[in-house]
């Protein structure tokens, strides 16, 4: 464990924190969501953690219950019972069914540390399988366009401090990200900005959320129909005119009006959602909020960043890069990396039924894939490596618990806007949970003396 202090003058006394058995760990970075907010303070108890300060609902919640549903000893399946046995006796076993597999599938991966993402791709290297993380089912789309088109991008330090004009389309943080507006954007105090009052905020969504209800600019947006309003405000941005009295539901004097609005700023930022990536359109849809937020720079600074769920999905992303040259759906069956989208995709193989075996870590596809994905998933030996009993767990032929990144061990995870961030180990996981990074590291090593390497 490490970095145990508390500011001078705060808090608890040395001498009372010794008696209660009390500990503070400050700078703590969050492992739940994309913002991976670093400035959480965590109060342990008697080895237990008891509060956290500077976090929001939901990091409070993960802290509070990081303990329930735990599973607690590696498992192999025995007929219909998990059985539980020798951490060393289910790596073995899952390296068997690794090699005996000729084409297994490797997929989650980002609700983990970096490191263990880089061993999972020297692992279906090895195997020749086909990897993929959940970005997959998210913001494939997002990296798919922003591959082929670059885009103008930032810190999100950088938006705190100049943006005077933030939207969110497709995206309600104050439900998702909960403390992306007042940390980043709209209620951030930055070098060049007060806060709220410096700051415009629109809102682009189908519905009324709750981050729209604060905006002073909402546009409800008709189903499927972002790319058509997209495609309108560029032309509304040049100029040109629009032969229609509204554009996907939205008046075309309101396009006209957002559209003087965003040329008139001094720093603009972009942050979209699953409404936009996964909405009619996904990738084209990313490829035309690039070319909005090209054509806006020719008048002012603007910037777009994607607002990523899981906290270290665009870590798997980027470490899936730059081992590969992907950043999902990468499949080693040829013994070198192939990246194509729909047929190298898990849920795509899986559907097709193609794969023989699967290594799931940090995720639950039997709760989240289609059910012709999950009926294939479920028809070959399946293995888990997770901290919590989940329901792929429970259907798995080997399960190997791990300790949770950010809290029992620590790691690497990049922000949504790709700045890579420290986790800290706060706590002991339970007695014999490793990491995800130590258990593929063992399940390699076996999987490589079986080959006889
Ligand atoms: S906004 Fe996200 S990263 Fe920040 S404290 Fe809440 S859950 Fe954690």
């Amino acid at each position: 464990m490490e970095e145990r202090r508390y500011p001078e003058g705060q808090g608890p006394s040395q001498e009372e924190m010794r008696r209660s058995n009390l500990e503070i760990v400050t700078g703590v970075t969050c492992p739940f969501c994309g913002c991976l907010c670093d400035d959480l303070e965590v109060v342990i108890e008697g080895g237990r953690i008891t509060n956290v300060k500077n976090g929001c609902a939901y990091s409070l919640a993960k802290y509070l219950n990081y303990q329930r549903e735990r599973l607690l000893k590696p498992m192999v399946r025995e007929g219909e019972e998990l059985v539980a046995v020798s951490l060393e006796e289910a790596v073995e076993r899952a390296a068997q069914i690794l090699v005996d597999s000729i084409y297994p599938v490797l997929y989650g991966w980002s609700s983990t540390s970096s490191e263990a993402q880089r061993l999972g791709i020297e692992l279906a290297e090895e195997v020749r399988g086909a990897i993929d993380n959940t970005s997959s089912v998210c913001h494939g789309p997002t990296v798919e366009a922003l591959q082929e088109l670059g885009h103008p991008g930032c810190t999100l330090g950088q938006v705190r401090n100049r943006a005077d004009l933030i939207i969110y389309w497709g995206s309600n943080p104050l439900q998702s990200h909960l403390r992306h507006m007042s940390r980043y954007t709209i209620g951030a105090v930055g070098r060049w900005r007060r806060g709220r009052e410096d700051r415009t905020l629109i809102v682009v969504d189908v519905r009324k959320t709750y981050t729209a209800r604060v905006a002073d600019y909402f546009i409800q947006v008709e189903p499927n129909k972002d790319f058509e309003l997209l495609t309108a405000l560029r032309m509304a941005l040049m100029y040109e005119e629009i032969e229609q009295e509204r554009v996907a539901g939205v008046p075309v004097e309101a396009i006209e009006e957002v559209a003087e609005i965003l040329r008139g700023c001094e720093f603009g930022a972009l942050f979209y959602g699953l409404g936009l990536t996964m909405s009619s359109g996904k990738n084209r849809n990313i490829d035309a909020a690039i070319s909005l937020v090209r054509d806006l720079n020719r008048w002012t600074k603007f910037v777009m960043i994607p607002m990523r769920g899981h906290f270290n999905v665009a870590g798997a992303n980027i470490v899936f890069l730059w081992q590969t040259g992907y950043p999902f759906a990468v499949d080693f069956s040829h013994g070198y990396p192939r990246y194509n989208p729909g047929v190298t995709s898990v849920i795509d193989i899986l559907s097709r039924r193609e794969s023989d075996a699967s290594l799931i870590v940090a995720s639950d596809p039997v709760a989240n894939f289609p059910r012709r994905a999950v009926e294939s998933l479920l028809e070959n030996p399946l293995i888990v490596i997770d901290p919590h009993r989940t329901a792929t767990a429970e259907r798995a032929d080997v399960v190997i618990p791990s300790a949770l990144v950010g809290i029992e061990c620590k790691g690497t995870a990049y922000r949504m806007d790709g700045v890579p961030l420290k986790m800290k180990k706060v706590v002991d996981p339970p007695p014999g949970c490793l990491s995800d990074e130590e258990i593929l590291h063992r399940i390699l090593e076996e999987v490589r003396r079986l080959r006889g390497e």
